[in-house]
């Protein structure tokens, strides 16, 4: 073997935070009467992707999509029909509940609407420490301590330690359930359409705060939206949904500037243009998307897609890479004609 043989020691690939491997949850629902069949809701099908610390993976799609249900069988809030969830390497399903409790601390949420996810009796304080409390981390001076540095972190006032939910703005209403959140010191947060109940003019403040905050604290964010302009400001890789199944996985610039899969073209193509002399070429998709019970044959979009062929309604694409960090599930892309 000669010296330019031998291949220099190549650092190993860090172990992701996160990998969720083949995914399926199914909702059964009531048998029809007349045949009493059971159908199921196929909610997320067979679903795999990763994130690794510090890094927000953006699920993006339709509503009804089975992202919200992705985030919560990701936390273990719902148990999977099928497949596997990884954090730091093992199964959360095999966790003794010890180990599941100490987990769990790692693992925590951002809704959609502040407000409800608030207890309106409560003072924002005790809301912001209540984590510590339940978990008896720290002394009581060290929680209120921790408490004071959340707010200071989430840019609020301390002041607002002694008030209630219902006097503060959305925006600051978001604020306080981020910080909730943080002050278990978390290594991932499903973030499940955290701006999307707020003015638009808060929207940007918010989704800056979450970029800082993860630079600070290293927490990694499973960022889920409808809309894919907003997930573009903070994620670092995007993966497209459609009907229960991931349809594209791409680097967040690959995806806007190359997008391969018809679906996030159309998605890509509805995004306002701020410019009036750019003109942008708008795929408009037929109809609304399918049920999820007894979701179409083959490509579950061929119903929708402008290029379907016969072998789109027969056969499932399988999500396959195209290039470093894409996959996509797509016949005509995998065949070079799309
Ligand atoms: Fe469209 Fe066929 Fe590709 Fe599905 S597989 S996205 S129907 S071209």
């Amino acid at each position: 073997m000669t010296a330019d043989a031998v291949q220099a020691p190549t650092d190993p690939q860090p172990m992701p935070l996160l990998q969720v491997l083949g995914l399926h949850r199914y909702f059964r629902i009531k048998p029809q009467k007349l045949f009493g069949r059971h159908d199921n809701v196929q909610a997320v099908d067979g679903i795999s992707f990763s994130i690794n610390q510090g890094e927000t993976l953006g699920l993006v799609g339709e509503s009804g999509c089975g992202k919200s249900t992705t985030g919560r069988l990701v936390l273990g809030i719902l148990p999977p029909t099928a497949g596997k969830i990884l954090f730091e390497g093992r199964d959360i399903a095999t966790l003794e509940p010890e180990e599941w409790r100490a987990t769990r601390l790692d693992l925590q949420m951002i809704f959609q609407d502040p407000l409800s996810a608030l207890d309106p009796r409560m003072t924002i304080g005790a809301q912001i420490r209540e984590g510590l409390d339940i978990h008896e981390l720290g002394t009581i001076e060290e929680r209120n301590h921790k408490v004071e540095e959340m707010l200071d972190a989430v840019v609020l006032p301390r002041s607002l330690a002694q008030r209630y939910p219902h006097e503060l703005s959305g925006g600051q209403q978001q604020r306080v359930v981020i910080a909730r959140a943080l002050i278990l010191e978390p290594r991932l947060i499903v973030c499940d359409e955290p701006v999307s109940a707020l003015d638009v003019s808060v929207q940007a403040q918010i989704v800056n705060l979450l970029s800082d905050l993860q630079q600070r604290f290293n927490v990694a964010y499973l960022f889920i939206s409808h809309d894919l302009s907003v997930v573009r400001h903070i994620s670092g890789r995007i993966a497209v949904m459609y009907l229960g199944q991931i349809v594209e996985e791409a680097d967040r610039d690959d995806l806007f500037d190359h997008p391969r899969h018809p679906y996030t073209r159309a998605l890509l193509s509805a995004i306002p243009v701020p410019d009036p002399r750019v003109k942008r070429d708008r795929m408009i998709l037929k109809g609304d998307p399918p049920s999820v019970i007894n979701p179409p044959s083959g490509c579950r979009f061929h119903t929708r897609c402008p290029f379907a062929k016969p072998l789109c309604s027969e056969r499932v694409p399988a999500l396959k890479a195209i290039g470093s960090n894409h996959r996509v599930a797509c016949h005509l892309v995998e065949a070079g004609e799309l």
